[in-house]
């Protein structure tokens, strides 16, 4: 079956999908993206991914392409057009056509692309025994927040990981921090027991699948605290994590070729992620089977 996809209004075989040469994406990444995750052929946790991407156009001052209800409507047909079961769906918002200049253009429309495939889950021994991740320092801008599709620092860090034989690199800031991983949030379980991940600011992307799990921890009892903490404290740490979109959460065994963890948990997945992996998966089939779940809590507002 050939793949279909969206481009400004229209859908369009994947092979011949284009956009113009001077599309502000093409030429400044002017832009911003999604990416939602696809089970039992329907939209995980749709609507935060929307919120995520309305703060993300407004923080670069581009206009929505079209009202939450048409884009809903294009996400679900591109999806039902590709027959996807188990994937994503990535969807791209730039500023548009026009005449390169850096300064926004005037009455230039915003260009929407959404493609959808299927992509296997997290493979079952990284489920199972975890994933190593190194550590590099984080080069990125000051705005970390905003999902832009300007990805280069992500890239390049992910291609370092990837060289090394790692699954993710983790970003230190200047202050020996981790911000977050090249396309995933960072967690750990620090000496006290406490399950922690960072605060949400403008040095990283608040991500859909951290909000859903601080969710579905606090309503199991579980405590997180969202603070910062260094590549020496995870180093030291019981447990690590990362989660993401594609990742779901997965367990964090190895920061760049230590192992992480304590007496026979070392190098291996420990308790609290064994307990909090299942109360994800949990609210994620909740959602699917369509039982409410409570809403994500609203992620803070950032200058
Ligand atoms: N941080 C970065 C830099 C990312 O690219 C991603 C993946 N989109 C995440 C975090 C995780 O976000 P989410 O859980 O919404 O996929």
């Amino acid at each position: 079956m050939s793949r279909i996809s969206y481009v400004n209004g229209q859908y369009v075989p994947h092979s011949v999908a284009g956009v113009h040469i001077e599309d502000r994406g093409y030429q400044f990444a002017d832009g911003v993206y999604e990416v939602i995750a696809v089970r039992e052929g329907q939209l995980v946790d749709l609507e935060p991914h929307f919120d995520r991407l309305d703060r993300s156009l407004a923080g670069l001052e581009i206009a929505a392409p079209m009202a939450r209800a048409a884009l809903r409507v294009v996400v679900r047909e591109t999806v039902r057009r590709n027959r996807v079961v188990t994937g994503i769906v990535y969807m791209q918002v730039t500023r548009g056509v026009a005449r390169r200049a850096h300064a926004f253009p005037k009455n230039t429309d915003p260009a929407l692309v959404v493609t959808s495939r299927t992509v296997a889950p997290p493979n079952e021994s990284a489920v199972r025994d975890g994933v190593k991740v190194i550590s590099l320092p984080d080069i990125r801008w000051g705005r970390c927040d905003i999902k832009s599709i300007a990805l280069l620092p992500n890239i390049l860090a992910r291609q370092q990981a990837t060289a090394a034989g790692a699954y993710e690199a983790w970003l230190i800031d200047d202050a020996g921090d981790v911000t977050e991983g090249s396309a995933s949030n960072a967690w750990i379980v620090d000496k006290k027991g406490h399950l922690v991940t960072r605060a949400l600011g403008t040095a990283l992307l608040g991500g859909v699948t951290r909000a859903s799990l601080l969710d579905a921890c606090r309503e199991a009892g579980v405590q997180v605290v969202e603070r910062a903490f260094s590549r020496a404290e995870a180093l030291a740490a019981r447990e690590a994590m990362v989660t993401s979109t594609t990742s779901y959460v997965l367990p964090v065994v190895a920061l760049d070729g230590h192992a992480i963890g304590q007496g026979a948990d070392k190098g291996k997945p420990g308790p609290v992620y064994a307990r909090i992996r299942p109360l994800y998966e949990a609210r994620v089939a909740a959602a699917l089977a369509g039982v409410p779940v409570r809403p994500l809590q609203k992620t803070a507002k950032v200058a």
